[in-house]
């Protein structure tokens, strides 16, 4: 029984602070339309998908051997897609952007040394944190779940934290931060010559003229930006995410990372999947579209869905949280009830899948009265 099972492991010589936690993971819950985990739902369109097998079998041939180390050509890819002046030097990746993070957290943090984050924000910043031994302080939003640029200066200047996290278009709120405040936090952060990261792992579905933090890595040698070809590339299941910093930064991740830890099948994916990112752009833009739909459609109920620059929508106003995610479920919905009162989220699907969404929301709320 899974109560015999915890108390197994509760024998086990597990380390103090990971005693009592659970394994990160949204219930893998099989259910027709998945709206969950904010995937793309739109899938790798073909031409990426032929272009990515004919990649990977090509790296077959030479399978017996380590794949490069230093994975010069996918760097390369990454640094041309980014744009902004970035070269390969100023490029690290790692197998999805919860390892590049890991990666970060291992060569900065650790034992004594604290990361400084502000919740609601993604749930695997405090795992990654204990799974490092590293101490993660809570920072404070607005009761509306925004973040000021004085706010976030002032926490963090008080608390001098080796590093800090701000995610930007934020998970689970959707809303992307001013670039004011990671000026004002890289400012702030200067005593304690913080590393200062900013995770992008939304950024492709962000609203025209919202800037990335790329454009402040010049001359801020602390600050890292990382991103995911998990979303707007649709390679959730490939993993990889890489990051932009200084060169010194990821010559830091250099004597963290494994030997080989990017397979050679990772890497022609993504290097195949990058020479295709106008087709997966095109998908993009429809996400975009299905992503204001719900917004629109959330706040013709009577819902308040908070403003989203990523592919999913957070809405609060809902009188039982935990009743309308059943009820969609057994309609065959599955959304993410991430635990914040009178809430929920859900990843914008294909228009058919959205449209599954909505039509259920307003069935569901009808008959709450
Ligand atoms: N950052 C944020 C904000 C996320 O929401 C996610 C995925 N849910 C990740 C990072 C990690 O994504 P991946 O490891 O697939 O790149």
């Amino acid at each position: 029984t899974q109560a015999a099972r915890l108390e197994r492991l509760a024998r086990l010589p597990l380390r103090d602070n990971l005693r009592g936690l659970k394994p990160y993971g949204a219930p893998q819950l099989d259910a027709p339309v998945l709206l969950n985990v904010n995937e793309n739902t739109h899938g790798v369109p073909s031409d990426a998908r032929r272009a990515i097998m004919r990649a990977v079998e090509r790296s077959l041939t030479e399978l017996n051997r380590y794949p490069d180390r230093e994975f010069t050509e996918l760097r390369e890819s990454l640094a041309r897609y980014l744009g902004h002046g970035l070269s390969a030097d100023n490029i690290w990746a790692a197998n999805g952007s919860n390892e590049v993070l890991q990666q970060i957290l291992q060569a900065f943090g650790g034992p004594a040394r604290t990361v400084l984050s502000f919740p609601p924000t993604y749930s695997m910043y405090p795992l990654l944190a204990s799974g490092t031994n590293t101490e993660y302080l809570s920072g404070e939003r607005a009761s509306d779940f925004s973040l000021s640029a004085v706010s976030a200066a002032e926490q963090v200047a008080a608390a001098a934290p080796q590093l800090v996290i701000l995610c930007s278009p934020n998970n689970p709120t959707g809303t992307a931060l001013d670039l004011e405040v990671v000026r004002a936090v890289y400012q702030a952060s200067e005593a304690a010559q913080s590393i200062v990261i900013v995770d992008e792992a939304y950024a492709e579905f962000a609203h025209p003229g919202t800037p990335s933090a790329l454009t402040l890595l010049p001359g801020r040698e602390r600050l890292i930006v990382s991103r995911t070809m998990s979303k707007a590339f649709a390679l959730a299941g490939a993993r990889l995410g890489y990051l932009a910093a200084a060169p010194e930064v990821t010559d830091a991740l250099r004597l963290v990372r494994l030997p080989y830890h990017l397979s050679a099948l990772t890497q022609a994916t993504a290097v195949a999947a990058l020479e295709h990112s106008e087709s997966l752009q095109a998908n993009v833009e429809d996400i975009k579209r299905q992503r204001d739909r719900i917004v629109d459609g959330l706040r013709a109920l009577g819902l308040q869905p908070a403003p989203s620059d990523a592919n999913f929508v957070f809405f609060s106003g809902v009188q039982n949280p935990g009743k309308i995610w059943q009820g969609l479920l057994d309609a065959g919905v599955l959304i993410r009830d991430v635990g914040i009162p009178g809430s929920l989220r859900v990843t914008a699907g294909t228009e058919q899948e959205t449209t599954a969404f909505l039509e259920n929301m307003e069935r569901l709320l009808a008959a709450e009265g």
